[in-house]
């Protein structure tokens, strides 16, 4: 069995059969999947989801691509969303260098504004962390945010970026491109602890092989766990156990 902490099934690519993909979720093992808000709308549509389905939950936040005008009330918004009983995490939220959707200030302050929601609402964190590693150390610090939580969603770096984040209480999670052929992220699966693990799509993105080329859904994910169990020389199922303990204790499921 298996919880996709990271999905967007909000996304309209999903319009024509998102009932066909949730249930072809629920045939695979996929027991709970968490469904992410990029923004107060997608929030939105993340608790909706949530609210129709019981394996369904929701996180919600403004990502450092959507948060270039973001207001005030923005914040207000996000944090009235997250009191909802299906919320289950702030996110995704944090910086991202490599698209520059906002100036770096701006993508400071909305994160920081998000870790406090995080921490005012005893809600754990789901990070998005692109070409920002150093800036990424230095607010997880500044934030103190070992006691609030989280999960480094997708992700690259080196063994010493890893540590740190580690070392910091967090979990990580790695998306289908580990499964590609080029992929440079043995090591790190290899070395990141089973106990700080979780399970992701990041569907409809990075797709894994086999199934690349098509649209992703959390169907798929386990592809992605076979290739983690491989690398880590664990049995798959065992993985499945490990990865779903991680994600109800992190993210307080009950399922
Ligand atoms: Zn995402």
């Amino acid at each position: 069995m298996f919880v996709d902490t990271h999905t967007h099934l909000d996304f309209d690519i999903y319009d024509e059969d998102r009932e066909k993909v949730i249930q072809r979720a629920i045939e695979n093992q996929v027991i709970a999947i968490i469904t992410i808000g990029t923004d107060v709308e997608t929030s939105k549509q993340a608790i909706l989801l949530a609210e129709k389905y019981a394996s369904i939950f929701a996180s919600v936040g403004i990502h450092p691509s959507d948060c270039a005008n973001v207001k005030n009330k923005d914040f207000q918004f996000i944090r009235e969303l997250a009191s909802h009983e299906k919320v289950v995490a702030i996110g995704e939220v944090g910086l991202d260098y490599y698209h520059m959707h906002a100036e770096k200030e701006i993508q400071h302050s909305a994160f920081k504004n998000q870790i406090q929601i995080a921490r005012e609402l005893n809600l754990p964190l789901i990070i998005h962390n692109r070409d920002s590693h150093q800036d990424m150390l230095k607010v997880l610090k500044e934030e103190n945010v070992k006691d609030i939580g989280g999960v480094m969603h997708s992700f690259t770096g080196d063994i010493d970026f890893l540590e740190k984040i580690i070392s910091m209480n967090m979990h990580v999670s790695f998306t289908g491109n580990i499964t590609f052929k080029k992929s440079t992220s043995d090591d790190l699966v290899k070395k990141a602890p089973v106990e700080n693990l979780l399970l992701e799509t990041d569907s409809p993105f990075m797709t894994p092989v086999p199934l690349r080329g098509k649209r992703n859904e959390p169907a798929f994910i386990v592809h992605t766990a076979k290739r983690i169990a491989e690398l880590k020389e664990i049995d798959l199922e065992l993985l499945g156990r490990i990865t779903t303990e991680n994600a109800k204790n992190l993210f307080k499921i009950d399922i």
